[in-house]
């Protein structure tokens, strides 16, 4: 069986990617950091329509979690592998630079930055290893492609992310792994409920925020065999905002 692991699927878009993908038929692994009564809404709503889904709690920003969780599940697991990655798990923590605490940095970059990696490398060898290869979409943002004013962690951290899909894509491809980035506006979720929509809408040239839908759309798209010859593609998904 190949299954999803869908980083942060407890909530916003990784909650609808996980429904997503298994919709289309996928089983899926919905990792949460500490909001494990939303992961398990998530995990039942896909039960209760026929799929197949279960949850892993770990930080992705430490190593050690990550690789006791992913090690467990291979143990009770050995017939199966994880053949779709989508590393989606981010926080925000906005201030201007000269007034950022040193924590709110390193905190964005070690959940983005380090979370992709770790995560990615446990599971990356072990795609490249399967004939069928593998699926890797990482969730960047406009953000990281524009640069935003008060975010120069956020931006900084999903524009190595970029960099990062860029130099895996190539690396990978050969073993039929491919990995790319969706790169969203401004979607309705918890991170972005706090911003002032009414203002943030006018700037949007179709006038609204997305939905987590369409991004897990895309996703789904990204990870279905239509999306077999694209490798290392940022795609972004704003209604219109660049
Ligand atoms: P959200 O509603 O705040 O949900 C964040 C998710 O990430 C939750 O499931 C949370 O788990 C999980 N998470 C946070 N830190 C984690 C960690 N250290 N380890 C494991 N899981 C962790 O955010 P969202 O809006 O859905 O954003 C999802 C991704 O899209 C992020 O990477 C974000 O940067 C990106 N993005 C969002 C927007 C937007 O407008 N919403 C735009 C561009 C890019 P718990 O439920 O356990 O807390």
């Amino acid at each position: 069986m190949k299954y999803a692991l869908v980083t942060g699927g407890s909530r916003g878009l990784g909650r609808a990617v996980c429904l997503k993908l298994s919709q289309m038929g996928i089983p899926v692994i919905i990792n949460y950091q500490s909001n494990k009564e939303a992961a398990e809404q998530v995990r039942d709503i896909i039960l209760a329509n026929g799929g197949d889904a279960v949850l892993m709690q770990f930080n992705v920003a430490d190593q050690s979690q990550v690789n006791a969780a992913l090690q467990a599940w291979e143990g009770e697991h050995p017939d199966d592998y994880i053949a779709y990655l989508v590393n989606n798990a981010g926080i925000r923590k906005d201030n201007v630079m000269f007034m950022m605490p040193d924590s709110d940095w390193h905190s964005v970059m070690d959940v983005t930055v380090n979370g992709f990696f770790y995560v990615t490398k446990y599971l990356l060898p072990k795609m490249m290893m399967r004939k069928h290869g593998g699926r890797i979409v990482n969730m960047t943002s406009l953000s990281g492609l524009k640069g935003m004013p008060g975010q120069t962690n956020y931006s900084a951290a999903k524009a190595a992310l970029i960099g990062a899909t860029k130099a895996l894509a190539q690396e990978a491809a050969a073993r039929n792994v491919t990995v790319n980035a969706v790169a969203p506006g401004f979607i309705e979720t918890d991170m972005t409920k706090d911003l002032p929509q009414d203002e943030l809408k006018k700037l949007v040239p179709m006038k609204r925020f997305g939905k987590p839908e369409e991004v897990a759309d895309l996703v789904g798209f990204l990870c279905s065999d239509q999306a077999s010859y694209i490798t290392g593609e940022v795609i972004s998904i704003n209604g219109g905002l660049y």
